[in-house]
């Protein structure tokens, strides 16, 4: 079905931070899968992992103990405030395991009638009806209704508008840290922790959508620490897998109450294959320096990002986001500058708020950097020449 606006790129095979097409043809990939690639192409550690894994076992569904799996859910709440791990296959099923577990939350602590999520304008979940739901974007919605009942929008940021939205139904607060498909947009730190105290004061659990600014996107492992908060549910996919399709929902073992046996299920889900390539991912992410290393080649690129927007006026309105999860905020049509650096040999994605996403693979150096900027550069002055 032709749902995608395919670039008419072939891809054949990729190699650290850079992609290549079957004509022979070199990118540098600063689109990495979507946040997917965090450790980039062909990481050897990861293709290890993976070809080892390939060789003893795929698939046993969830009869049988996975001890992949149990590790990666010890250490995945090692790194955060939960002490339950539901593992899926894509970052929609890690919010429809989220939303669930919210609901059954509330049913089981003796108020079924807290069912309403509050999420924020702008937002993105995933393409499952009840993902699209909770994000309540028209553009995605249209042609799809009716919606699933149970939530309202409020505007990203505001939280006198969220405090108001609360009722005796409501159940929960989702939001992403950094929204990436809504066009790189920072939640403020007090912001996050406004929403941590509003659920505290009214009874309605935290949920916090990591699927994109997750697995050491910002040079913290989660988007939220930086904030300094304790989510009770935290859905994560993308990078986790670094390119093995995975996701996860991670709850603290109070908000989990619900989730017993027979209560929700997956059967690809926490698969052996998976679970090998998460746990390699973790590996090298976890490694001592790693996310330093993240956040101090974000703090090059975004030195350098501003200087280019200092610089082209007539072609960006500024720069947003942190770590390795940037958005170039354009005053040209951010698709036609997304084209124009995939013609020069960048790959970027384009987002929500004519913002072009910078979400290169984790592992870049300054060369990579410096590599981009070029390009940049180089697609600036040719533009600003041809008007
Ligand atoms: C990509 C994304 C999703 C959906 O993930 P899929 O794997 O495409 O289902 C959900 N939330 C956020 C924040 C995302 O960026």
């Amino acid at each position: 079905m032709p749902t995608y606006a395919r670039l008419d790129l072939e891809v054949e095979r990729g190699e650290g931070p850079y992609l290549y097409g079957t004509g022979g043809r070199r990118y540098l990939d600063f689109a990495a899968g979507i946040a997917v690639n965090a450790l980039g192409h062909s990481h050897p550690h990861l293709v290890e992992a993976l070809t080892r894994q390939a060789g003893k076992l795929w698939h046993c569904s969830n009869l049988y103990r996975i001890p992949e799996g149990e590790r990666l859910a010890e250490r995945l709440c090692a790194l955060s405030s939960a002490d339950r791990v539901f593992f899926c296959n894509s970052g929609a099923e890690a919010m429809e395991c989220s939303i669930k577990l919210v609901r059954k939350y509330h049913d089981e602590t003796g108020n079924p009638g807290r069912y309403k999520m509050i999420a924020c304008e702008g937002s993105f979940h995933g393409r499952t009806l009840t993902a699209l739901s909770a994000a309540g974007n028209e553009k995605h919605l249209k042609g799809f209704l009716p919606t699933m009942a149970g939530f309202t929008q409020v505007a990203f940021g505001n939280l006198n508008e969220l405090r108001s939205a609360i009722d005796d139904e409501t159940a929960a607060v989702l939001v992403e840290p950094i929204q990436g498909e809504g066009g790189i947009r920072q939640a403020e730190i007090d912001y996050l922790r406004g929403l941590r105290a509003a659920c505290d004061e009214f009874g309605l659990l935290l949920v916090v959508d990591e699927v994109q600014c997750g697995v050491g996107r910002t040079g913290k492992f989660f988007a939220h620490e930086w904030a300094g908060i304790a989510p009770d549910v935290i859905a994560t996919a993308k990078g986790l897998g670094g390119g093995f399709p995975m996701g996860a929902c991670l709850a603290t073992e109070k908000a989990a109450v619900g989730m017993t046996p027979g209560t929700h299920g997956s059967t690809f889900g926490g698969n052996p294959l998976a679970m090998a390539v998460a746990n390699a991912v973790l590996d090298v992410v976890l490694e001592e320096g790693f996310l330093a290393q993240v956040q101090a080649t974000g703090e090059v690129l975004q030195g350098r990002l501003k200087t280019l927007v200092a610089g082209h006026p007539e072609l960006f309105a500024g720069l947003r986001g942190a770590g390795l999860m940037l958005g170039l905020e354009c005053v040209v049509p951010n698709g036609e500058m997304f084209k124009r650096l995939y013609d020069e040999g960048l790959l970027t994605v384009p987002a929500g708020d004519n913002v072009v996403r910078l979400l290169p693979p984790l592992i870049i150096d300054e060369s990579h950097v410096e590599e981009a900027l070029g390009i940049l550069e180089r697609v600036s002055g040719n533009w600003a020449k041809a008007a």
